[in-house]
């Protein structure tokens, strides 16, 4: 056997298996592309999770007829002046992703240079069929570059059989745009599949952007990190421990404004939330990491997703000092909150949170009022009640305050009511969904944006095999690939809640109860994990307003003396018993 060089086809090929894994890899490589080309606005356009068509249109620098035919090239940057490897800090510096890309797929290249340095005035276009040029001219666009990239791996047998469905390699390709979205919130972005408009993006401060692309219950279950040591910054937000969710599809890293999956912030991560939090069950974060350039080398990875520390411990030090502290922080002033005398104990703190929703647009805030947990008739209407007010004859009484944000306590004519507000909630929203159940339809909230939730394949399965039973109930699920479902509606009794830890939960209840739920009793389970998924959690602060509105619905609910495990919900002191309490008696 004779050693040879291989031709600059084979390279490529072989670049692209590092660099390209799926559809996401490749949107990822030429968003970073728009993004280092100076682009105040990136548009996605895909076809079957990419799978068909990927397409990135930007309005940054554009490329004349020349850089057009370099950049096509293994190994041509125009990233790397002065050959500082260690101090980049654009996005890309390998200059592989396009010829890479190009290799594997049918690929247009259009540009047309800001400034019109082209010799053609307009714009240029190359096509290229797997690595072969198959022509080039003029084309009509605005200032910036549009890439096509269609049928990716379809001729490469190899990797097409890894490639996952449609939805699957949708779900990465809008992960992907998340984090480059998140990195870069002064950019303009928009996304679209499959002819529907999925994301519109205007340039925004990070806290907003996080704030838009996260969890919105955030506001309310997040902490706000600014941590600076030694040179180095950690900003962000996290979620408090008892926010969580059963898979890690929610935690957003980066080391100087780039995206990584780096596992030693992972671990940091994780170890900030040791003992706070089940070992299945994973917080949500976006934490962004900046240390000076010579402090990291990014050139570890082709599709540079992870970072190498030259002080890997001063970071993880950085990290869970930070967290541990904030985490702690927020419990004490939880617990302080809960202790106040007075009535109204929603007060805003000053996190990071909730400067994120000072940012958002108006609109924003209104989701948020519609998805509040107990439905908006039931909160009384006009003036609030507060302790100088003659007690009404409400059997359940008026609330007068909560004890370690768990225990609503009220006054009613004859001694003191102290109610479960978990325990209660739960029943209440158990019964609204009987209720519904009985009368025929039950209503349900449809997301604005799908929520697609990763689980692995038995448990899809499984819930694929209830969904009929399921959408009775409210609960709108579809397969969305080998192993992630696709929520497109809650029931609305639920009011705000977490579809990830839901369908985990739900999954669970259904291999349990053995083979797909056919009996209607069998449903009673599933409504009850539903319904402790729509409730008030122990531990969550309530206005006056909330506390009396669970109280009035309690009072006109059947079976809302007892949770659904049994126990009570609320207790009742008579006046003589306190007064034998106090030996008056
Ligand atoms: P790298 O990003 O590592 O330089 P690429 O193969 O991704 O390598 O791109 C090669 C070159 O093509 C880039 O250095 C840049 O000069 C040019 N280029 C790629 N995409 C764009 C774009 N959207 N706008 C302007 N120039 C681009
Ligand atoms: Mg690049």
């Amino acid at each position: 056997m004779s050693i040879r060089r291989l031709p600059p086809e084979l390279i490529n090929r072989i670049a692209a298996g590092e660099v390209v894994e799926r559809p996401a890899s490749a949107l990822k490589e030429l968003v970073e592309n728009s993004l280092d080309a100076g682009a105040t606005e990136v548009a996605v356009r895909l076809h079957a999770g990419g799978l068909e068509l990927i397409e990135v249109a930007d309005d940054g620098s554009g490329m004349n007829t020349d850089e057009m035919r370099l950049a096509l090239e293994r190994h041509a940057t125009s990233k790397l002046p002065s050959d500082a490897i260690d101090r980049v800090t654009s996005f890309g510096f390998r200059g592989e992703a396009l010829p890479s890309i190009a290799s594997v797929s049918r690929l247009t290249l259009e540009s047309r240079a800001r400034g019109g340095v082209n010799k053609e005035g307009g714009g240029w276009r190359i096509a290229i069929d797997h690595g072969e040029r198959m022509g080039e001219g003029p084309a009509a666009l605005p200032p910036g570059t549009r890439i096509r990239v269609e049928g990716l791996f379809e001729k490469v047998p190899a990797r097409r059989k890894f490639l996952r469905s449609p939805r699957a390699e949708y779900a990465a390709c809008l992960d992907a745009v998340k984090r480059l979205a998140m990195a870069r919130s002064d950019v303009g972005f928009t996304l679209d599949h499959d002819g529907r408009r999925i994301l519109t993006l205007q340039p925004a401060q990070p806290p907003a952007r996080v704030a838009e692309l996260l969890s919105h219950e955030l506001d309310r279950h997040g902490i706000g990190i600014d941590c600076v040591r030694e040179g180095s910054r950690l900003t962000g937000v996290i979620s408090l421990p008892t926010f969580n969710r059963g898979v890690a599809d929610q935690q957003y890293l980066f080391v100087n404004s780039r995206p990584v999956k780096d596992r030693l912030l992972v671990g940091a991560l994780r170890a900030a939330y040791r003992d706070l939090i089940a070992r299945d069950r994973h917080p949500i974060a976006a934490l962004f990491v900046e240390v000076p350039l010579d402090e990291v080398d990014v050139n570890v990875h082709p599709a540079k997703t992870e970072v190498r520390f030259r002080d890997p411990s001063a970071v993880r030090g950085l990290i869970i000092g930070a967290l541990r502290h904030a985490l702690d922080e927020e419990s004490q002033r939880s617990a302080a909150r809960s202790q106040a005398a007075a009535p109204v104990m929603w007060t805003s703190s000053d996190s990071y949170a909730r400067d994120l929703e000072r940012e958002r647009p108006p609109d924003a805030g209104v989701r948020e009022e519609q998805q509040s947990f107990i439905p908006v008739s039931f909160v009384p209407q006009g003036r609030a009640e507060t302790a100088v007010d003659p007690v009404p004859s409400y059997p359940l009484g008026v609330a007068r305050g909560q004890v370690a944000a768990t225990y609503i306590v009220a006054e009613a004519e004859d001694g003191l009511v102290i109610v479960d507000q978990h325990a209660a909630h739960e029943r209440l929203v158990l019964e609204r969904m009987r209720a519904a159940r009985q009368g025929g339809a039950v209503a349900r909230q449809a997301l604005l944006i799908p929520e697609v939730v990763e689980l692995d394949e038995p448990d899809c399965d499984r819930l694929e095999g209830a969904a009929a039973e399921l959408a009775d109930m409210g609960l709108d699920v579809e397969r969305f690939g080998p192993t992630a479902m696709l929520v497109r509606a809650v029931p609305a009794a639920l009011g705000k809640t977490d579809p990830s830890g839901l369908l985990l939960d739900l999954a669970g209840e259904i291999a349990e109860l053995g083979g797909p739920l056919s009996l209607r009793d069998k449903l009673d389970h599933v409504a009850a994990t539903i319904a402790c998924h729509g409730s008030v959690r122990a531990g969550r602060v309530l206005s006056v307003a909330e506390m009396n509105a669970l109280l009035r619905e309690m009072e006109v609910t059947p079976r809302s003396g007892q949770c659904n495990h049994g126990r009570p919900t609320w207790v009742k002191l008579g006046h003589a018993e306190i007064e034998r309490l106090f030996g008056r008696k």
